[in-house]
């Protein structure tokens, strides 16, 4: 099992799929799974501040993250997920304990399945504290600002780079590395150079494990 966390923008998505597929492990984005519950609270006008509400409201609805697409009820929500309104909510959403709780379970669930790597922010100290390779992503606010506007065309570059902003500070709690993660600087790095180091940590790993 491979963990990879850091902020938004880091780079921690590209690189997760892009490694997943070279080593043919399964790919579990856990940062789609707090976006999801947003849009089942957001659908069913439930309050964000109510965490007993909001995981009622995840269990009460049918819905999977897996296969990079996202569905709730059988209705297509991937799209949906990258919209403005979850962007501003999803850290208010995934502050609420029983909400991380429900959604740390299914995680541990998913990564369960076999070799994974799994994305997230406490993937490496939380959810799955004894991952074999664990990555803590990292990069310069401004650079990590150009590769979101650069992901959402069309959208404002300043309010972007707030929002940004602003879910550092609320995602703050999550937002450390474990202490035998391997901390990499994305900042100047191309994704398949951040892959191939990624790659030599589980090579070395391979060789070390009994
Ligand atoms: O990675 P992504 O930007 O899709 O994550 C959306 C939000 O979900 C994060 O800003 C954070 O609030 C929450 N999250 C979390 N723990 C994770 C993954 C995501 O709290 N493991």
């Amino acid at each position: 099992m491979i963990a990879i966390d850091g902020p938004a923008g880091a780079g921690k998505s590209t690189t997760a799929r892009r490694l997943a597929e070279r080593l043919q492990y399964a790919y579990v984005d856990t940062g789609a799974m707090y976006r999801v519950l947003t849009w089942i609270a957001l659908d069913g006008e439930v309050d964000l501040d109510d965490g007993h509400a909001l995981r009622a409201a995840g269990e009460s609805r049918d819905w999977t993250t897996a296969t990079e697409q996202a569905e709730v009820d059988g209705v297509d929500v991937t799209d949906a997920l990258r919209e403005p309104r979850i962007d501003r909510e999803v850290s208010r959403v995934a502050a609420h304990p029983e909400v991380r709780e429900l959604l740390r379970e299914r995680q541990r669930m998913a990564a369960a399945r076999g070799d994974a790597v799994i994305e997230g922010r406490d993937i490496g100290t939380v959810v799955c504290p004894g991952a074999a390779v664990k990555v803590y992503l990292v990069a310069e606010e401004s650079e990590r600002a150009r590769r979101r506007i650069e992901e959402r065309p069309g959208r404002d570059a300043a309010s972007l780079a707030s929002e940004l902003r602003k879910r550092d500070a609320a995602d703050v709690e999550q937002l450390r590395p474990a202490p035998d993660a391997t901390v990499i600087d994305t900042t100047v790095l191309a994704i398949d150079d951040v892959v191939a180091r990624i790659v030599v940590l589980v090579d070395e790993t391979a060789e070390t494990s009994p």
